[in-house]
C-alpha cells in the first residue's frame, strides 16, 4: 500500500514522492527502488531487457543526443562522437588525464590545462558534468516510464576516492538532469547497506568491498559502529577490468590464428569480431568449462584452465592492491569480518575464489553485482524518506564548526568532512583585566569572518574570578555525538566555572543551503584571505596601541619628552592606520612604533631584571 503523508502546515494530503537510488557507473549505470509492497530493493528495468544501461552518449546529427545500449552499438563506428567513460573526466583538468588522454577515441581539449576538461564533439563543447547529465537523464526518463510517476529527488553513488571536486560535479550533474540530489553516498557503503550491513545499531563491523567493474578495479576497507560508516582505506587500479580478461583471451586467439598484426589494423572490423567472441568466452567460462567460437571460418577455443593461467596475474594485481588497502588501514585479513563482491567481473571464479582465500572466509555474491551498488543506494534514499528512522543518516559534517574569536574571525574547531562522533577543544583566554565573563558564539561555514557563516548558538561563561587580561585559560569544547547532535562547553581552567549547550547542527540545512555555502566558500576565499589579514593585522595594532599606553602609564618616568612625544606620534599615525583598509601600512606603523619604543622598554626590562635580582644570593 503506498503511504500518504498529511502535512501539518496545510492540513492538506500529499503522495509521498518515491527518492531513487543511482548507480552511474564508468561503463553501466541504473536505478533502483525500495519495492512499495516488498519493501525489498528491487533494480529498474523494462519488460524483456537489463536493468544495466550503458554509460555512453552518442551525438548524431540535428543534436540529436542518444544514451545506452544504442549508443554503445555505435562506438566503433563513430568513436569521434561516441562519448564513454564520462565518470572517468569527473571533476578533472586536462593535466589530471594527460596521461590517459590517447586512451579516449574522442577528442579532449587541452588548450587551459589548468581549467575542467572539455570534450569536443563537432563544434560542440561538453563538459563532463553535462554528459554525466545526459546519463542521468536518460535514466530518470525511463525510471519515471517505468514507475509512471515523476522522479525528481536521488541519491547517486561515487568511489570512496572521489574528492570534492568530483562529488559536486557529480552533484551539478544531477541538477542539470532536474534531479534533487539528497545525498551522495560511497560506492562500497551503498554495496554494504544493500547486504544489510549497518542497519543493525549496535553493529561493530569491518568489511572490505572488493570492486571489478569492466575497467576499473576499487578495493574500499570500511569499518561500521553504531550506524556510522566510515572508509578506512581505499586503493585500486582505474585501468583494471573486465575488459583486461578480454584482452588476454583476445590476444591469445589473434596469435594462434596465425594472421600478421596489421592485418587487424587495417581491419578494425575484424578486431571488433575477436573482441566480441573473447567477452563472449570469459563470460560461458564463468560457467562452463570450455569454449569455442568461429570467427571467419576459424575456429577457436579456449578451455577454463587457460583462461584461468591468463589471468591469474591480473587477479594477482588486485589481492596486491588489497594487501595494500589492509596495511594503510592497519588492519590484517583476520580482522575483516565480511566481504562484499561488486562489479560484473566477480562473477569470475577465479576471482572469487582467490578473494576468498585471500581473506581466508566465504564472499558475500548472493546479491547481483552490477545492481548492487544501485540497490544499497535505494536503501540509502529509502532512509532519507523517513522510512527507516532508527537509521542514522549522518557520518560527516558537511561544514566546519568553529567560534568567534577578536575581529570577527571565525576560528573552525572542527573543519568539515569530519567523521562524527568527533571531539575537539582548544583554549582561549580573556582580552581585559578583570574581564569576568566570555560570550561563546558557535557558527557553521566556511568563510574566515563569522558575519558571513551561520550562528547556531551564543552562551555566556560568566563567573570567572578576577585576573588580568590573559591568564584566565577557558578551554572551550566541541562534541558532536553520534546521533550529529553539537554539545558545546566553556570551562575556565583555574576556577573550574563551567557553562555548556547543545545544538542541532546539521538538521538545520538544506543540502542547497550547504552547497551554497560551500561555493559562497570558494568564490569568496580570496577576498577572505584579504579580510583575514586586515582583520588580523588591525588586532595586533589594537593590541600594541593598549600595550603601549599602559606602559606609559606605569614608567611615564623613565621616559625622555622626546620619546615621549615621538611614541605620541607613532600611536597617533598607527591609530589613523587602522581606520583604513591597508593592512600592509597597518604593519609598517605597528614598526614604527615599536622601533620608537624598543630603547625605553629594554632600558625598563633591565631594570626589572636588575631589582629582581638585587638582595639574591647567588
Ligand atoms: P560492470 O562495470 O560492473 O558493469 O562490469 C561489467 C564487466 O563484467 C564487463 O567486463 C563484463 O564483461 C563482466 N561480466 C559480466 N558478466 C560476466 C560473467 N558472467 N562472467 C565474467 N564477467 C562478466
Amino acid at each position: 500500500m503506498a503511504k500518504i503523508g498529511i502535512n501539518i502546515a496545510t492540513g492538506s494530503l500529499q503522495k509521498e514522492e518515491m527518492i531513487v537510488g543511482i548507480d552511474l557507473g564508468t561503463t553501466n549505470s541504473l536505478v533502483a527502488i525500495i519495492h512499495p509492497e516488498s519493501r525489498q530493493p528491487v533494480a529498474l528495468k523494462e519488460h524483456n531487457s537489463s536493468s544495466l544501461v550503458p554509460s555512453v552518449v552518442h551525438f548524431g546529427d540535428a543534436g540529436i543526443v542518444t544514451v545506452g545500449e544504442q549508443a554503445r552499438e555505435l562506438l566503433v563506428k563513430e568513436p569521434s562522437n561516441t562519448i564513454f567513460s564520462a565518470k572517468r573526466l569527473m571533476g578533472k583538468s586536462y593535466n589530471d588525464v594527460r596521461n590517459n588522454a590517447h586512451l579516449f577515441s574522442y577528442k579532449i581539449i587541452d588548450d587551459n590545462t589548468d581549467s575542467l576538461v572539455k570534450v569536443q564533439v563537432g563544434d560542440k563543447f561538453y563538459s563532463p558534468v553535462e554528459l554525466s547529465s545526459f546519463i542521468l537523464k536518460e535514466l530518470k526518463e525511463r525510471a519515471e516510464h517505468i514507475l509512471k510517476t515523476p522522479v525528481t529527488k536521488a541519491v547517486i553513488t561515487v568511489p570512496a576516492y572521489f574528492n570534492d571536486a568530483q562529488r559536486q560535479a557529480t552533484r551539478d550533474a544531477g541538477k542539470l538532469a532536474g534531479l534533487d540530489v539528497l545525498r551522495i553516498i560511497n560506492e562500497p557503503t551503498a554495496a554494504s547497506l544493500a547486504y544489510g550491513l549497518g542497519l543493525q545499531k549496535e553493529e561493530e563491523k569491518k568489511i572490505a568491498v572488493y570492486d571489478l567493474g569492466g575497467g576499473t578495479f576499487d578495493v574500499s576497507i570500511l569499518q561500521i559502529s553504531n550506524g556510522i560508516f566510515e572508509v578506512l582505506s581505499t586503493n585500486g587500479d582505474t585501468y583494471l577490468g573486465g575488459d583486461d580478461f578480454d584482452n588476454i583471451i583476445r590476444q591469445y586467439w589473434m596469435e594462434s590464428s596465425g594472421l600478421e598484426k596489421e592485418v587487424f589494423e587495417n581491419d578494425k572490423q575484424l578486431l571488433q569480431e575477436f573482441r566480441l567472441a573473447a567477452e563472449a568466452a570469459k563470460k560461458a567460462l564463468s560457467k562452463e568449462d570450455n569454449f569455442s567460437v568461429t570467427i571467419r571460418e576459424m575456429a577457436f577455443t579456449i578451455t577454463k584452465q587457460q583462461f584461468e593461467t591468463l589471468a591469474k596475474p591480473l587477479v594477482d594485481k588486485t589481492l596486491h592492491a588489497c594487501a595494500n588497502a589492509l596495511k594503510d588501514a592497519g588492519l590484517t585479513q583476520q580482522d575483516i569480518d565480511t566481504i562484499v563482491m561488486v562489479g560484473g567481473s566477480t562473477r569470475v571464479p577465479l576471482v572469487k575464489e582467490s578473494v576468498a582465500a585471500f581473506f581466508g572466509k566465504p564472499v558475500h555474491d548472493e546479491v547481483n553485482p552490477d545492481e548492487v551498488v544501485a540497490l544499497g543506494a535505494a536503501v540509502q534514499a529509502d532512509i532519507l524518506a523517513g522510512n527507516n528512522r532508527d537509521f542514522l543518516l549522518l557520518d560527516i559534517t558537511p561544514l566546519s564548526l568553529g567560534i568567534e574569536t577578536m575581529g570577527g574571525l571565525m576560528d573552525v574547531l572542527i573543519p568539515r568532512n569530519s567523521k562524527i562522533p568527533i571531539k575537539a577543544a582548544r583554549q582561549y583566554t580573556t582580552q581585559k583585566d578583570g574581564q569576568s565573563g566570555i560570550r561563546v558564539s558557535v557558527f557553521q561555514g566556511e568563510r574566515d569572518l563569522v558575519k558571513d557563516n551561520r550562528k547556531l548558538a551564543e552562551f555566556n561563561l560568566s563567573g570567572i574570578p578576577g585576573m588580568p587580561a590573559g591568564l584566565p585559560k577557558v578551554e572551550v569544547g566541541f562534541l558532536i555525538n553520534a546521533d550529529g547532535i553539537l554539545v558545546v562547553k566553556a570551562k575556565e581552567l583555574r576556577s573550574g566555572v563551567e557553562q555548556s549547550i547543545e545544538v542541532k547542527p546539521q538538521y538545520g540545512l538544506t543540502d542547497e543551503e550547504v552547497e551554497k555555502m560551500l561555493l559562497d566558500s570558494v568564490t569568496h576565499a580570496k577576498e577572505d584571505i584579504a579580510t583575514r589579514a586586515l582583520v588580523e593585522a588591525r588586532t595586533e595594532g589594537e593590541q600594541l596601541l593598549a600595550s603601549t599606553e599602559g606602559f606609559i602609564a606605569k614608567h611615564v618616568q623613565m621616559l625622555t619628552p622626546q620619546e615621549l612625544q615621538d611614541t605620541a606620534a607613532a600611536m597617533q599615525a598607527l591609530q589613523l592606520a587602522l581606520t583604513m583598509e591597508d593592512k600592509d601600512l597597518i604593519h609598517k606603523k605597528i614598526e614604527e612604533l615599536n622601533e620608537v619604543s624598543r630603547p625605553y622598554a629594554e632600558r625598563a626590562m633591565d631594570e626589572a631584571v636588575g631589582s629582581a635580582m638585587k638582595g639574591k644570593k647567588i
